[in-house]
């Protein structure tokens, strides 16, 4: 499913001659023509399915939005020829689990809803992320509309070490400016550096990981700051976020954000998150200091991380190993991060 999402937003930038982060009439039919055999009427119905409500264009923003993996298999079958978003088509099969995983997400966004409580959902490897970012944003659409709450229910989950975190971060905000829902994000630092840049290095492919760990402070501070600065601007709209880190410079740094922002320490915009016994004197401290939104998070976290982490490691042996670190040092950062 992530390769389906990620060919659709491809075909904005095919489409998009020009390069300009838009799409014009004409660049829309070119487009078409190019790559699907013309049928005047399908055309027309994906113009009319693409197109901006408010300002009438093709930007993407909108395409990302309401281009599905499971409208693909209607649009592909005009392809004139076999190319990448041909293949990455799902299949009858596909869809069936797609539809399933998208069922699971609604009942539990449902249970969150019925209940009044804020579901976050959690950030995985790059190669799967496009298939959560799909889903999550679908349920915000519908949850965190500002017609049926007052509060951001679902909230995604950002991974500061990634290279592209701010500017997805920032396209996401705009879509819930654009589409009248509250934003709620969860940001991290990332769980999976090792991995992610083993599989780069193997794949050949650029590291979607940050060169340098200042380089993601810098991201997690700067995200943080962009968010709180968000939601200080009263627009009807909610913006929340949670601090999910161990980082007390971090924690120091937003709460310096917050003091900037006008935003109160009792206020819901801010939420602060530590395991559960990894620092305790954080989370005890800001509880202490009236930052009511302070949690720490139960062992399951790091029982998950250690599962993902063994399932890594055995499928790594094979092969060369990704990293230098023993079993030993492997099983403490899993649950450290
Ligand atoms: C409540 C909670 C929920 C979480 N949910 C998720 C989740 O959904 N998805 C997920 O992936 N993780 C999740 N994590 C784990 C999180 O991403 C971090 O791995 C962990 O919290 C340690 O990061 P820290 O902010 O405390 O940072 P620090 O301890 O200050 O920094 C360590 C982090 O910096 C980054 N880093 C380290 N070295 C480098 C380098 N050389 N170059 C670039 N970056 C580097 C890595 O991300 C590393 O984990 C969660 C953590 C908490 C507390």
């Amino acid at each position: 499913m992530s390769s389906a999402v990620v060919e659709a937003k491809n075909l904005f930038a095919k489409f998009d001659d020009n390069g300009d982060g838009l799409i014009s009439e004409d660049e829309f039919e070119e487009g078409y023509r190019m790559f699907f055999d013309a049928d005047e009427g399908m055309i027309r119905e994906l113009k009319e399915h693409l197109r901006c409500r408010k300002t009438g264009r093709f930007d993407y923003i909108t395409w990302s939005m309401t281009l599905s993996p499971r409208d693909l298999p209607r649009i592909t079958r005009a392809c004139r020829e076999q190319g990448p978003l041909s293949m990455a088509t799902p299949t009858e099969e596909e869809l069936e689990l797609i539809e399933n995983m998208y069922n699971r997400g609604y009942a539990l966004a449902e249970e969150a809803a019925q209940n009044g409580t804020r579901l976050l959902i959690d950030a995985e490897q790059v190669r799967f992320q496009p298939a959560i970012d799909n889903l999550v944003l679908d349920l915000q659409q519908k949850y965190n509309s500002t017609e049926k709450s007052n509060f951001p229910l679902i909230y995604n989950t950002y991974q500061c070490y990634l290279k592209d975190a701010f500017d997805r971060l920032t396209i996401d905000v705009e879509r819930s400016e654009r589409f009248d829902f509250h934003f709620g994000a969860k940001l991290v630092r990332g769980a999976y550096m090792e991995s992610e840049r083993y599989l780069a290095k193997k794949g050949g492919y650029p590291s979607p990981i940050h060169d340098t760990i200042q380089d993601t402070h810098d991201c997690y501070n700067q995200a943080v700051d962009y968010l709180l600065q968000h939601a200080s601007q009263k627009n009807g709209k909610n913006t929340e976020l949670m601090l999910a880190t161990h980082n007390r410079e971090s924690i120091e740094n937003a709460i310096a954000s917050m003091n900037k922002h006008g935003i109160s320490r009792k206020a819901a915009t801010t939420a602060f998150g530590q395991l559960y016994g990894m620092a305790d004197n954080l989370s005890f401290n800001l509880g202490k200091h009236g930052y009511e939104r302070s949690t720490r998070y139960f062992l399951v976290h790091c029982v998950r991380k250690l599962a993902l982490t063994f399932n890594s490691l055995f499928l790594a042996l094979p092969d060369t190993e990704p990293t230098s670190m023993s079993l030993t040092e492997k099983l403490r950062w899993s649950c450290l991060t």
